[in-house]
């Protein structure tokens, strides 16, 4: 019988150093499922996603070559709870389902470690039993804020009221805390130690 692989729900704020975690653990031999990268495919031109929010939100949603206009409707989404929750209502089972077959293709491959890149894990409840452990990865607020300024800079739309408005409507940092199995403090850390730390986890993921 093969080892099942460890399923490990990865998870973080906005800013955090998620991504950079999934990508160091990648680097040391993990399978990555994307949550993210899903959500923008399914809401790319020809995305499972694109007529029904043609349907429900109109044309205006769609920018000129027919993917979710992004900025738009994160937009409208924080100004309009009802929004959010019926964006989410369209695209959230269609990750879930894609997210399993990942899953289950890497599973059938032999990877040892399959790591689910979950931006709002915490938030949405459903996925904690389709993990085996949650790890976080965890800085102050002012830390994320700074981070996500230099990262977005020059991006039309991305002020730092349109930042701290993001953080504000996920998952406050206790409750992540609270959600994990393992934590990774990323503030005040060189990118060097961050890759020991991943690599020392790694070793207790079997990679
Ligand atoms: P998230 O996926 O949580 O939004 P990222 O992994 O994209 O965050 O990190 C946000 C930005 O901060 C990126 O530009 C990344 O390179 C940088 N970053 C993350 N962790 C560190 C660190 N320990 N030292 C320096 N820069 C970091």
């Amino acid at each position: 019988m093969p080892f099942a692989a460890q399923r490990i729900g990865l998870t973080g704020g906005i800013g955090s150093g998620k991504s950079t975690v999934a990508r160091l653990l990648v680097g040391r031999g993990a399978t990555l499922v994307d949550a993210d990268a899903i959500a923008r495919q399914v809401t790319a031109p020809g995305g499972a996603a694109i007529n029904e929010i043609a349907r429900q939100f109109g044309s205006a949603a769609l920018t000129a070559s027919g993917a979710m206009d992004r900025d738009r409707m994160r937009l409208l989404a924080f100004n309009d709870p009802a929004v959010r929750r019926q964006l989410e209502a369209i695209i959230h089972p269609l990750v879930s389902q894609e997210s399993s077959r990942q899953y289950s293709q890497a599973a059938q491959a032999g990877s040892s470690c399959i790591v689910f890149d979950i931006p709002l894990l915490v938030e949405s409840g459903r996925w904690r039993q389709q993990l085996d452990r949650v790890l976080v990865v965890d800085c102050s607020e002012a830390t994320q804020i700074a981070r996500v300024m230099a990262r977005e800079l020059g991006r039309s739309g991305w002020t730092r009221e349109v930042v701290e408005k993001i953080i504000d409507g996920q998952a406050s940092r206790a409750q992540r805390l609270g959600a994990a199995d393992i934590c990774i403090y990323n503030d005040g850390l060189s990118l060097e130690a961050l890759g020991l730390q991943v690599a020392q986890l790694a070793s207790r993921f079997g990679l």
